[in-house]
């Protein structure tokens, strides 16, 4: 085979395990390349809130070993087959701390983001949450790379991080969201006056690695797809790419890592393997979430499972198909709303898990689900991005949001049964007067109460739904990601259908069925484990986790 380009190790996509991979690579002495198919670095993660979980990170010093950690997977999670087996969960838990301690050698900046555990809870979980953000970072010190980090174009260019979205939310409401508004507004001021082009989440996160990447010199080349894997006997040796309009052939002598993402985009495959109705339109995912490289790991015999996962986030549409916003758990968890079915039942914990939420709407066949919002919600909380208390009236007029002046007249409009959402309504707001939800148990976890209005008394997450105007919102079970893909092990190699691994095929990220089997344990699972395998995968290529 003669090659064009030739490395130790190859990256097919640049989410988020690409440069914890190659960092670990180049470490060990070894050269890895980086191959995106975009114009544009950073995959979802880039677009994302930028949070990650890891367990035992540096930041919680004792608050966490590895065992509680297992003990909140293993509780959480149960037994959900090979993507998540017991050797998975503790490489997760053990790598992750660890890559964290490397990337932060390297010159990466993390820091706690105080966000509970999602199931905060359970055994093992913990109030203060496992998650880790990046602080603001200028893009500008990227300098002819600044316009070549993928960003979610739909949101604000305004230098807040994904967690102060929730305190600005009460601004209305609290000291700290007047706090949290004061101090984003001075930082605005501060950018403006600076120069400085400050953003958070996940461009902070994919900016600030990328920069290290390029300081270290990893080569990346983007604008290139990779079309297959190329194979000697039963291993992989290469992979085969379009660049600047032609094909190459691209050596990996100790292996290729697949770091691709998801196929949230692809309508073949959703069809093929996702609950209905599913729609490709409803997904937040980056363009280039279109499952190809999956395929070519299916192609060599590869396993997949939890093919029917993804990572659920209820949201609105607008009546021109744009998004409404993601409204589980921010908007819904808060006082004077609930989420229920064309019978008019509650289908879960509106304040609970964005994942969970969603699975519960294709059980309750609730695709849409309703929003039933009350006087009060409008006038004290955000819904989608909005600021607090605004509730624009073409939201009523375009027929996005539906208004009435009573209950039965609210159902009629949305097609649901009257009755029905009546004596929810009943049931629910003697729920909120007493602060108690027997049905769901609503607001009684920490990560419940964080979702919640903290003024608000007796259980931070119920208010009664009786003062007019009522409010109504279609939601959609849209995504951020698919969850299932390649199966791969404790070492993030790829496995065929008998549990063998095909020789120097790796995968990360949601190109993989994902450790998490099929909860969301807290914010940032889906960044954190592709993080992980990824520097997992570049320890094992290079000899040094075997
Ligand atoms: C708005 C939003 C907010 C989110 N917030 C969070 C959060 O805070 N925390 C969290 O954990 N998750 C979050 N998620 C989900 C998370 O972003 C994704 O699940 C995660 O980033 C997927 O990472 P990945 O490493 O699998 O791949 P990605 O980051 O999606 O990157 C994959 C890359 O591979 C490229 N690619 C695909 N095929 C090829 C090919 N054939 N050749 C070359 N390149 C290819 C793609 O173009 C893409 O750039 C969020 C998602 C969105 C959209």
């Amino acid at each position: 085979m003669s090659w064009h380009e030739s490395y130790d190790f190859v990256i097919i996509g640049s989410g988020g395990g690409a440069v914890s991979a190659a960092l670990a690579v180049k470490e060990a002495g070894k050269s890895a390349l980086i191959i995106e198919k975009q114009a544009r670095f950073g995959g979802s993660t880039a677009y994302s809130g930028g949070v990650l979980w890891i367990p035992n990170n540096y930041c919680l010093g004792r608050r966490d070993t590895p065992e509680k950690a297992a003990l909140y997977l293993d509780s959480l999670l149960g037994d959900v087959g090979p993507a998540s087996s017991p050797a998975r969960r503790r490489a997760f838990i053990k790598r992750g701390t660890e890559m964290i301690d490397f990337l932060r050698r390297h010159g990466m900046k993390f820091k706690h983001a105080h966000w509970p555990d999602y199931y905060s809870d359970e055994a093992g979980g913990l109030a203060e949450g496992r998650s880790l953000i990046s602080p603001m970072f200028d893009v500008n010190r990227l300098g002819g790379w600044r316009d070549r980090l993928a960003r979610f174009d739909a949101w604000p260019d305004v230098p807040i991080a994904v967690q102060e979205f929730r305190a600005l939310g009460l601004a209305k409401r609290t000291w700290k969201g007047r706090f949290t508004a004061l101090r984003v507004g001075m930082r605005m001021a501060f950018k403006k006056a600076t120069g400085k082009l400050l953003r958070g989440s996940g461009n902070a996160i994919q900016g600030r690695l990328l920069e290290i990447a390029l300081r270290e010199r990893v080569p990346i080349l983007l604008s290139t797809p990779a079309q297959d894997l190329i194979t000697e006997g039963d291993r992989v040796t290469g992979v085969l790419a379009e660049h600047d309009g032609k094909q190459i052939r691209i050596e990996a002598r100790l292996g290729v890592l697949i770091n691709a993402g998801g196929f949230s985009r692809n309508k073949e495959m959703r069809d093929l393997y996702q609950p209905k109705p599913i729609d490709p339109g409803w997904t937040l995912a980056n363009p280039g979430d279109t499952g190809e490289m999956i395929r070519a790991g299916m192609q060599l015999g590869a396993a997949v499972d939890l093919m029917n996962e993804a990572w659920w986030l209820p949201a609105s549409m607008k009546p021109d198909g744009s998004f409404g916003g993601l409204h589980v758990p921010s908007d819904a968890g808060k006082p004077h709303v609930i989420i229920v079915d064309s019978n008019g039942n509650r289908i879960g914990n509106e304040a609970n898990a964005y994942m969970e939420f969603g699975q519960k709407m294709f059980a309750a066949h609730a695709v849409p689900a309703w929003a039933i919002i009350e006087s009060r919600h409008r006038r004290n909380y955000p819904w989608g991005s909005t600021r607090p208390g605004n509730t624009p009236e073409d939201w009523i007029e375009s027929g996005y949001m539906k208004r009435a002046e009573t209950i039965e007249e609210l159902a009629r409009l949305c097609g649901i049964d009257a009755a029905g959402l009546r004596a929810t309504v009943d049931r629910f707001n003697e729920f909120a007067r007493v602060g108690r939800d027997d049905d769901f148990k609503r607001g009684y976890s920490a990560y419940n109460r964080y979702n919640g209005d903290s003024s608000h008394r007796p259980n931070a997450c119920l208010g009664t739904i009786e003062k007019p105007p009522y409010y109504a919102v279609a939601l959609y079970p849209s995504d951020v990601g698919t969850a299932g893909g390649l199966l791969t092990d404790e070492y993030a190699r790829v496995l065929r259908q008998d549990g063998s691994a095909i020789t120097n095929l790796y995968a990360t990220g949601n190109s993989t069925a994902s450790v998490m089997g099929r909860h969301y344990p807290g914010a940032g699972a889906s960044i954190g484990a592709s993080f992980t395998f990824g520097y997992i995968a570049a320890l094992h290529a290079c000899g040094s986790n075997r």
